[in-house]
């Protein structure tokens, strides 16, 4: 059965997508079958898992209407191994359709149980806010993974994301949890990245994941390639980090 992440936080720009594709393909490399899903109307994890957007004929979007199953509107990346349902401009519309429809939280959540035996992981990729798109990631996780960047906001911003992932727990999803927090575009020259990384680690224990994943151009690069850098750069430096991400995840979900 497949074991179901967010990637999620509120803030935009904080890598998000970056490890969503790049744990899709990190996992994809070491033999997992995955599906990642796109819920941000940006289309970047589409993009960036090498499909094209703009020629994709269903969507996530799709999907949560109901006009169409995930086995239908997922396409396989063959550069990147992992499966993609992909998202569009027209998921913004998706944002206010749904607030006119019944069970409008759990819609992806129905969904993906058609295709649970299918993958080992099934990733989603959220949206900058805590939104209606976001709640159905929510709703249908298992966990949820943070990526944050250890500045000195961080933390703050991290106590709205908790409460809500709190709240979707005691309200709509009893599975819910924070798998981890992953420090992401670490540069450890940075003494304020090194001592926000030490308060995390008092603050959450073996909720911070081990993987660290360093600031590296690599990984910036590969985008605009369409490629996530585990696939764009394996030796580089954040995709070697990324792979081992993978490793960990998998470990991780043996305990659950
Ligand atoms: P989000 O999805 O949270 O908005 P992105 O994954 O798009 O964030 O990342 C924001 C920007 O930071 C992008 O330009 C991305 O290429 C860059 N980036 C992300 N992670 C790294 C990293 N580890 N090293 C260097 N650049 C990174
Ligand atoms: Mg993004």
């Amino acid at each position: 059965m497949a074991k179901i992440f967010c990637v999620a936080n509120q803030k935009g720009g904080v890598g998000k997508t970056t490890t969503t594709v790049n744990l899709a393909a990190g996992l994809a490399k070491i033999g997992q079958r995955v599906l990642m899903v796109d819920l941000d109307p940006q289309g970047n994890a589409t993009m960036g898992s090498g499909v094209d957007k703009r020629k994709l004929e269903l969507t996530v979007y799709d999907v949560l209407l109901e006009s169409a199953s995930v086995k239908e509107a997922a396409v396989f990346s063959d550069k990147c191994g992992y499966h993609v349902l992909g998202a569009n401009r027209e998921l913004a519309g998706a944002e206010v359709e749904l607030v006119e429809l019944d069970r409008r939280d759990k819609r992806l959540k129905q969904a993906l149980a058609e295709v649970a035996t299918d993958y080992d992981f099934v990733l989603i990729d959220c949206p900058p806010s805590l939104s209606m798109l976001t709640l159905n990631g929510l709703c249908c996780a298992h966990g949820v993974i943070v990526p944050m960047q250890c500045e000195y906001f961080a933390l703050e911003g991290l106590t709205d994301l908790v409460n809500t992932i709190k709240q979707v727990h005691a309200n709509l999803n009893p599975d819910l949890q924070i798998i981890g927090l992953l420090r992401v575009m670490f540069d450890p020259r940075i003494t304020l990245q090194q001592q926000v990384s030490e308060q995390l680690k008092a603050h959450f224990g073996d909720k911070v994941f081990n993987t660290v994943i360093p600031r590296n151009v690599r990984l910036a690069e590969a985008p605009s390639y369409g490629l996530p850098g585990v696939v764009f750069d394996p030796a580089a430096r954040g995709s070697q980090a990324f792979v081992d991400f993978a490793a960990e995840m998998v470990e991780r979900i043996r305990k659950m």
